[in-house]
Order: structure tokens, then sequence, then C-alpha cells
């Protein structure tokens, strides 16, 4: 078998290897999922839940040595590798809480035309799940998927990131280690690029993809090719909106954590902040202070990693350089050194630049001066992204207005990323940045298939669906309908 290896982004060493699975190994892996799928629906939603319960305490015990995994392959600091991980496993416990209640048999309400008939809905698992993730959250985005395609009673076939496979590998051996008997209900299978399209043609019942735009199209194309369901989580360009009414310094600090947090490499995190003109040199004023106090660099108090992709360097130089050549200022940072990018304050940068129009995945942050809240709200929602954003108001009823007009599937109101913390809550995103949507119901129901049963529970004295009806039951039926929807 072909191998890969995986790198330390921080020194470019290489840390693992692992097996590239072929188009024949992926699609073993998916028979063997598809018969686990049969024992894991068996344990019913009480077994599913204890077997999940298994595994988040397996992953909690370990979550040390996890961290330590996660600092090394993806580069992000511990600390944010356990907040990350404290995350994902609250993700886990709500689906494996909620399954029963969101999917199980139920019963619906007749309505007048069935009134002689037991309406009954449930949703029921697809079968096996194939999950294609990312490498910049390589636990709590995959869990997302994972948690809730097995709390639905799914067995799922998880293509981590060609970044992050020793992660993916870690969790895999915390299922095994925690439900012995369902071992492949959650396997594995380690590759690049190919090995994902592999999984889109594998026989499998969906695919949860996240990643980028152009490879979601990819994966769409491939899935096609056999009607698979997809599920698209992809990138996005972020805005925060600070009306002029806002607490100050409390928006540049979230501005601060939602654009340079785990180096901006956050499918959520903040990369435009648009700012009422009355508040703009105040905003600034905070920011850039508080940049300027950031410690960046190798070594442990680091407030952030390195970039984790090497090629993604070139990508977040390119954007600030086009940035400056449209006439652009740059506040603070601008550069990197070895694969650290110091955070970077642009303002005066035109909405056309690349900064502005494409996902940077670096800590740069574009500060534009808005007339007000309304224009930055036009800005925002202006982009071919919408996943998630951010409005600080003083007057909390305007905040929540403007983020239910902000074209995204997710905002939080006076801080970052907050949506990301409420499991119930779904996630998701609008336009390019995908459709479908993980967590809460709506993400357990992503995965499942609405079964509706009738069962008639006496016959109607005329009969009305058969062709022995009396001929005066259709004008009786003409008269009830104009009657009904006069
Ligand atoms: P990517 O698109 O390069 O890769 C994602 C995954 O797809 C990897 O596992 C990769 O091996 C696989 N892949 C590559 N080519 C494939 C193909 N032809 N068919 C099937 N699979 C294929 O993305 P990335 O660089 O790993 O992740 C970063 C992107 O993910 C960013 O755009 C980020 O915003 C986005 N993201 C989105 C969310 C979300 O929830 N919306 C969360 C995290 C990251």
């Amino acid at each position: 078998m072909t191998t890969f290896e995986s790198f330390d982004p921080d020194t470019g060493a290489a840390i693992g290897s692992h097996p590239i699975a072929s188009a024949a190994d992926v699609a073993a892996a998916v028979m063997r999922g598809r018969d686990a799928a049969t024992w894991w629906r068996h344990q019913g939603w009480d077994g599913r839940r204890t077997h999940l319960r298994a595994w988040r305490r397996q992953i909690a015990q370990g979550a040390n040595q996890l961290a330590e995994v996660m600092h090394r392959e993806n580069g992000k600091p511990v600390a944010d590798a356990l907040l990350e991980i404290m995350l994902a496993l609250d993700h886990l416990a709500w689906a494996g809480k909620h399954a029963k209640g969101a999917l199980s048999l139920r019963r619906m309400r007749s309505g007048w035309l069935g009134i002689n008939q037991a309406a009954l809905l449930e949703y029921q698992p697809l079968g096996v799940v194939g999950v294609i993730g990312p490498w910049n959250y390589p636990v709590f985005t995959p869990m997302g998927s994972l948690a809730y395609a097995l709390a639905a009673g799914n067995a799922v076939v998880f293509k981590p990131s060609e970044y992050t496979p020793g992660i993916a590998r870690w969790l895999e051996q915390a299922w095994r280690e925690a439900v012995p008997g369902g071992a492949q209900v959650m396997q594995v299978v380690t590759g690049l690029g190919p090995t994902g399209a592999a999984l889109c043609r594998a026989g499998v019942d969906k695919v949860a993809f996240t990643g980028s735009t152009a490879t979601a199209k990819l994966v769409m194309a491939a899935c096609a090719e056999n009607l698979v369901p997809v599920l698209i989580e992809c990138g996005g360009k972020d805005a925060m909106i600070v009306d002029h009414d806002a607490d100050v310094a409390a928006a540049a600090d979230a501005a601060l954590w939602g654009g340079m947090s785990n180096a901006g490499q956050t499918c959520v995190g903040i990369e435009r902040v648009y700012v009422a003109e009355p508040l703009y040199d105040r905003f600034l004023d905070e920011l850039t202070s508080l940049v300027r106090s950031l410690p960046v660099g190798p070594g442990e108090n680091s407030a952030y990693g390195p970039i984790t992709m090497p090629g993604q360097l070139a990508v977040i130089q390119g954007h600030i350089a086009d940035a400056q050549r449209d006439g652009g200022r740059t506040l603070t940072g601008g550069h990197a050194s070895a694969s650290y990018v110091e955070a970077t304050i642009l303002v005066d940068v035109p909405e056309t630049s690349a900064a502005v129009q494409h996902e940077t995945f670096g800590p740069i942050l574009v500060v534009t001066k808005v007339r007000d809240a309304e224009e930055g709200l036009r800005l925002t929602n202006a982009s071919r992204y919408g996943l998630g954003g951010a409005v600080f108001a003083g007057n909390a009823g305007r905040g929540v207005d403007l983020a239910r007009r902000m074209r995204s599937g997710m905002t939080s109101v006076n801080s970052v990323i907050g949506f990301a913390t409420v499991p119930s809550l779904p996630f998701g995103g609008v336009g390019d940045s995908g459709f479908g949507r993980m967590h809460g119901e709506d993400g357990l129901k992503e995965f499942t298939r609405a079964k509706a049963v009738t069962r008639q529970r006496f016959a109607t004295p005329v009969p009305v669906l058969s062709f022995s009806r009396p001929r005066w039951v259709t004008v009786v039926l003409g008269r009830a309908l104009r009657f009904l929807h006069r």
C-alpha cells in the first residue's frame, strides 16, 4: 500500500506516515460499514446513546494526548485544541441525547380528509455516510457530521484532510476502544484528494463534505454520477458590523479573536469589519493597540500557531499585496516569518480587492468605514459567500434585526462565533458557503430520510379512494371544496 506523510507545520518535519486508501480500499470500508450499520441500528436509540457516551468519555479521558496530536499536526496552541475538543464533545453529547426525540416514530395530525387514517412519521437512517473533512478544526468540524450521522443511526466512513490524518486516526482508535463490538461503525480512510473522490463513488448513501468551494464542486460532480445526496460546508468571508452605539472595546476585542485566533484559519472567522463612521477612529485605536500586544511566533506563548497548509502562505501574502496595490494601507503586520503570519490590519481597501472578495484564511482583518450599519449590511451581503457573521450594537433589538437581515447561515450579536457554542442551533451557509446544515435537529435530520406511514383506522361509510365510489360523491366533493376554500 502506498503512503503519504503528515508534517509538523511549525518545523516542516515529517511526523507520521499514513496509507493512501485506493478506490478498492474505500469501497471495502463502505461494505464493512454497511454490515456494521445493521448492528448499529439494532442497538436502538438508548443503546446508541450509551455507545456515543462511551466514545465521548474515551475522548475526554485522552483529551490532553489528543490536544498534543492536534498541536503537532495542525499547529494550533494546546489551549485552543482543548477548547476545540470541549466544543466537539458538547455536540456529541447533544446529538446522542436528542436523536430519539427528534427522529423517532411519532403520530401526526391526520387532517380532515384523512380523518380515518392514523398518520405516522419517523426519520430513518440513510445507511453509510461518507464524511470528508478539512484540517483547520480537525476535531470540531468533522464531529459536526460524525456525531449527528451516528446518533441518527448511520455508520460513517471518514476521510480526513491529508494534513491531519493522525488526529482522525486517534478518534478512530478511541471509538474502537469505546465500542469494541461495533468497531466498523466509525471507520477512517486516509489519503489525498483521489481518496475523497473515491468515497463519493463507493456506494455511500450521503456525503457530508467540509472544505473549499472549489473542491465542493468536484465532490458534487462525483456524487451526481449516482445521485448521492450531499451536505456542503464551505468557506466564508464573514463580516462584523459595528453599529454607531456599540461597545467599542468589546467589539475590538471580539474582532481580534474572530479574525486572528487559529491564525485566521477559521471558516466562520471574521475577515471584514464594517464600522459606523462615528466609532471608526476609536475602534481602530483599540484594535491596533490590541494587535500590537499580541505575541506571535514560534514558542509556547504565541497567541496562535503557524499557517497549517504551506501553500496558503502565498494566498495570504497575495491578498495583502493586492490590497496595497489597490490603495489599501497596512496598519499592523503585513509580513510572515517562517510559517507565522503577523496579525495584519488593512484599511482603505476597495471592495473589489481580493482581500475583500475572497477567503483569505489568515490572520488578516480588512476594516472599512461605513456611513452607518445599513451600509455595512449592504456591503456584507454583497459577498458570494454567506456562512456566519457578527453584529455589535448598543441597542440589542437593532442588533438582532441587522443579524436577521444578514445573508448568512448564522450571526452572533455582541459576540463572535457564539452560534457555534450552541449545539441546538443549525450550522451552515448560503451561496458559495454551501448548503445543508450540521448541528441541532436540522443536523440530525440531514442524515435521515423522512418516512411517512398511514394506517387506515376505519373504512369511510362511502368509499372515496376507490373506483366503486358513487357518482354523487363527485358532486359533494365539488361543493365541499368550494365551501372549505371559500
Ligand atoms: P479542501 O477543499 O482542500 O479539502 C477538503 C477535503 O476534501 C480534504 O479531505 C481533501 O483531501 C478532500 N478532497 C480534495 N479533493 C477532493 C476531491 N476531488 N474529491 C473529494 N474530496 C477531495 O479544503 P481544506 O483546505 O482542507 O479546508 C479549508 C476550507 O474548508 C476553507 O475554505 C474553510 O473555510 C472550509 N471550512 C468550512 C467549514 C464549514 O463548516 N463551513 C468548516 C471548516 C472549514
